[in-house]
């Protein structure tokens, strides 16, 4: 069966009663952000393109209490079982003189930290999470997220933009973790709604949310192929600059306002193969996920999965960063009767998939990948969920 994901009023207790357990006394404040999955639109945030992500069940909790000094203890006790046990502490007396270092975890806590546009004071806190870490269902965003929230619970001053709060969070992964990620992540994880997933127009900033009640018997079931293979740092920026110097090529700032058309004149230029091929990618996502939003919101679940195996058949042809792991699970999950579309999510080369199948067909596909792939997988629902939100302290 799928992972059973608890529900985050388990989180929220296992997180007090950790506070509690370390800190001999009740914690003040709580807050959750989720992880996220996307649905399609990948390799196009950093192209100023469409993506297409939904809040996950799974999330990260933070249980604290303001201790009065300049002293920040925060220990994080990852319930996803990838992370052991790991305590941080570091002053804040000047938020300028923060800086990065170990353990490497708290470094997007201490981002979102330095980002935080309000004064603070010291505090001890508990992080646990559900969301399983580095498998790119961004364990990291529900982090910085996380923390972005619990600041505004201790301050009592909530961010007036969400999306002021998403780019804070997104510029502490930037300068304090060295990822030169999107703001997809950060968004989603900031303005989820229960039952909603969200399309982000990366390049205005601006979001519709899409009801999900027309999936009718439809699901979503995300599979961790839970492989090492990370698309390198090299292999990513080696993308985006292709991407980066097409568009130069053409005079545009950014391969969102290129058209097929402009194929022909990268082709007289005598831009390479590869490079053309990733710009056909991006180009052609950007529609596809223009166009998932529609048949998601008319009900088209037939469209939606047709445009899922299109994305997936170009990031392995086209922008080569599938993996043989992801192909087993994909193929697998295509071959079973139900199945309405399946593809790698995330960056590629490891991570997940995520599959649109029949409700009914659940149990299956599941069996199936469990005889076929020789990893070892783990299944979860996609159930689109809401984004960060503060928690009461009760149990
Ligand atoms: P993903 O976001 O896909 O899970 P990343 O490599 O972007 O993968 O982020 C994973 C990193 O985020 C971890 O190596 C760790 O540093 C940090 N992280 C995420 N969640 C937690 C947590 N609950 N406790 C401590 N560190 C975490
Ligand atoms: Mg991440």
């Amino acid at each position: 069966m799928a992972e059973n994901i608890s529900d985050v009023n388990e989180v929220k207790i296992e997180a007090l009663d950790t506070f509690l357990k370390e800190f001999g006394e009740e914690a003040t404040h709580c807050v959750c952000a989720p992880g996220r999955v996307n649905v399609i639109g990948e390799h196009t945030d950093y192209n100023e393109g469409f993506v297409l992500p939904m809040a996950l069940p799974m999330v990260t909790v933070i249980a604290g209490k303001p201790n009065g000094t300049n002293i920040c203890t925060i220990i994080s006790a990852s319930s996803a079982g990838t992370m052991s046990v790991s305590k941080a502490e570091f002053d804040i007396s000047e938020p300028a003189a923060i800086k990065p270092g170990e353990p490497k975890w708290a470094n997007y806590v201490k981002g979102c930290i330095v980002n935080f546009p309000n004064a603070l004071a010291g505090f001890k806190a508990v992080v646990i999470s559900t969301v399983p870490v580095g498998a790119g269902l961004s364990s990291s965003a529900a982090l910085e997220v996380a923390t972005y929230t619990f600041l505004e619970a201790i301050t009592g001053q909530q961010a007036s933009d969400p999306v002021q709060k998403a780019i804070s969070c997104q510029k502490a992964e930037h300068d304090f973790a060295g990822v030169p990620c999107g703001i997809m992540d950060q968004f989603i994880s900031v303005m989820g709604i229960d039952g909603h997933a969200l399309l982000l127009d990366c390049r205005d900033k601006s979001v519709i949310q899409i009801l999900m009640e027309n999936l009718k018997d439809h699901v979503f079931l995300i599979t961790n192929s839970n492989s090492p293979h990370k698309l390198s740092s090299s292999a990513y920026r080696d993308r985006r600059d292709a991407c980066f110097e097409a568009a130069k090529k053409l005079g545009k700032n950014s391969l969102r306002e290129v058209s097929l058309e402009d194929i022909k004149t990268l082709e007289k230029q005598g831009v390479s193969k590869v490079t053309i091929n990733r710009v056909r990618h991006v180009i052609n996502e950007n529609l596809r996920t223009q166009e998932a939003m529609k048949a998601l919101q008319t009900g088209d679940y037939k469209r939606v999965g047709e445009l899922m195996n299109e994305s997936h058949d170009s990031l392995r042809e086209n922008y080569e960063v599938s993996s043989p792991e992801l192909e087993t699970l994909v193929n697998t999950a295509r071959s079973v009767k139900g199945v309405l579309g399946s593809r790698l999510t995330g960056a590629g080369f490891g991570g997940c998939t995520i599959t649109l199948l029949k409700e009914d067909c659940v149990s299956q596909v599941i069996n199936t990948i469990k005889e076929t792939y020789t990893g070892k997988a783990t299944f979860y629902m996609a159930k689109p969920s809401a984004g960060a939100r503060q928690l009461d302290c009760h149990r």
